[in-house]
């Protein structure tokens, strides 16, 4: 049978290893692995929402043992670290304990493809700022969010005792980057310290005592969005007291303030890097796999490596065109497009048919603003032009999103349940997570 092999159980390799066992595999028209270095699948556009507590990873993860048992095909635990084309194989690092002093659980192993595909997401790019790998937080896996949660938690309640003792201290946050990451943990922060304030462990008194910087090189913040879109935002992000420093760019980051090119330097208990991406490190060093100035792999327009053409790679990591002088965006959006694609160009590959062309849509872009506020911007096919849209409506299909992601990857029935299951939650336990 015909190996596929998906490295990185992400928004387009879990879909993709799904929509492959349920069509391929099933049938046993193909053998179907996916490797990730994690156990279980968190959505990443759910990450800020992880990091203020808003959002436990317990109800919303997926097991990829579970999931690749209901959808036939092979779940391997394991980092992807080397491949070796002549004889198709994958190299896996070993997996280490990290609760018990770093014994070994799984050896270093190979793992053997006819056809492979790299699915392995993105990380934050620094552009080499002094300071920033050691003194910022990152938002890029689930155990970032998690630590960003706790240290966001340690600070509002030592603050609150410091208080208490009769002392008033301000827990100052600053975010680098006015994208939609940025501009959506920003808003987050706000619904976080609500939370807090509800069950004692903020100010009781009005006003915040978190104060938030939102900092952005460019004249606007969600400068990929229509000026708009941005300007909405920025009214939203006033109402909820946030600053916001535009037209400044970070030129450090040390333990307790940022320096900006302007000569200001801004005080910052916690610091947040979400201005940047760049493909995985490893990607740049696999046997003869062309790759870009940011590592991700350079594919043609059917997904397939410029160097390989047993090797596809899609969503973050892939480096593919789109209209003249543009590129594929990294987007949960392009990614789902892209599985979409690979699914059925696999089927045709097997079969030897022609797998055609992957082709983008944009379907424009959401930015959620807090509990009941979104804002953003929408293709619409019958206008043919993008259509600006605020609010509630605009939040119900911000929400709309996860849920589709979650209909893609676990079928309706599962995402209904789960649906049902977190509104039961809802009703049992506090909206922001406490401890
Ligand atoms: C906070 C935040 C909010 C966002 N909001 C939006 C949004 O609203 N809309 C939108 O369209 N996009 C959004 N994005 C971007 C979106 O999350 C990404 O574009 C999307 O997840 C990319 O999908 P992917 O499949 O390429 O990679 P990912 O979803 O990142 O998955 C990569 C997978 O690869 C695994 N992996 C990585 N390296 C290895 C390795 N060496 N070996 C084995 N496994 C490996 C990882 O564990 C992970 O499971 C957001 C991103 C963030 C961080």
């Amino acid at each position: 049978m015909h190996r596929i092999v998906v490295v990185g159980g992400g928004a387009g390799g879990l879909e993709l290893a799904t929509r492959l066992g349920d069509k391929l595999a099933k049938t046993k028209r193909a053998h179907v692995t996916l490797v990730d270095r994690c156990p279980a699948h968190v959505w990443k556009p759910l990450l800020h929402e992880v990091a203020t507590g808003s959002l436990d990873t317990q109800v919303h993860q997926i097991e990829y043992a579970a999931q690749a048992r209901w959808h036939h095909f092979d779940f391997v635990l394991g980092e992807m670290v080397g491949l070796d084309r002549a004889s198709r194989r994958l190299q896996l690092a070993p997996v280490f304990d990290s609760e018990s002093a770093g014994e070994e659980v799984l050896p270093a192993r190979l793992i053997e493809y006819d056809t492979l595909v790299l699915a392995l997401g993105s990380r934050t790019h620094f552009f080499g700022v002094p300071g920033a790998q050691a003194n910022a937080i990152t938002l890029d896996t689930v155990e970032q969010a998690e630590r960003l949660r706790r240290r966001l938690l340690q600070t509002c309640v030592r603050n609150q005792a410091h208080r208490t003792a009769g002392g008033r201290e301000t827990v100052n946050v600053a975010i680098i980057g006015g994208g939609a990451t940025g501009v959506e943990l920003a808003a987050e922060l706000r619904r976080m310290e609500a939370g807090f304030r509800q069950f004692g462990l903020h100010a009781s008194g009005r006003g915040s005592d978190i104060r938030v910087t939102l900092i952005e090189a460019g004249s606007r913040i969600l400068p990929a969005l229509p000026a708009t879109v941005s300007t909405t935002a920025s009214g939203l992000l006033a109402k909820l007291g946030i600053d916001v420093s535009l037209s400044d760019r970070v030129i450090e980051v040390g333990p307790h303030e940022v320096k900006t090119l302007s000569g200001r330097a801004i005080p910052a208990d916690i610091t947040i890097w979400a201005a940047g991406i760049k493909a995985p490190d490893c990607l740049a060093s696999l046997d003869g796999i062309s790759v870009n100035r940011i590592n991700q792999v350079n594919v043609s327009r059917a997904l397939q490596s410029e160097t390989d053409p047993n090797v596809f790679a899609l969503g973050d990591c892939a480096s593919c065109s789109w209209t003249e002088g543009r590129m594929v965006p990294p987007r949960a959006q392009a990614a789902h497009q892209q599985a979409m694609f690979l699914a059925k160009a696999f089927r045709a590959r097997i079969e030897g048919r022609p797998i055609g062309q992957f082709t983008y849509a944009d379907h424009g872009s959401l930015v959620s603003l807090g509990s009941e506020s979104a804002v953003g911007s929408l293709m619409s096919g019958i206008a043919g032009k993008s259509i600006f849209l605020e609010g509630l409506v605009a939040q119900l299909m911000y929400a709309a999103l996860y849920r589709k992601h979650l209909a893609a990857v676990s079928g309706m029935r599962r995402a209904l349940a789960n649906l049902v299951a977190q509104a039961l939650r809802r009703v049992t336990a506090p909206r922001v997570k406490l401890h």
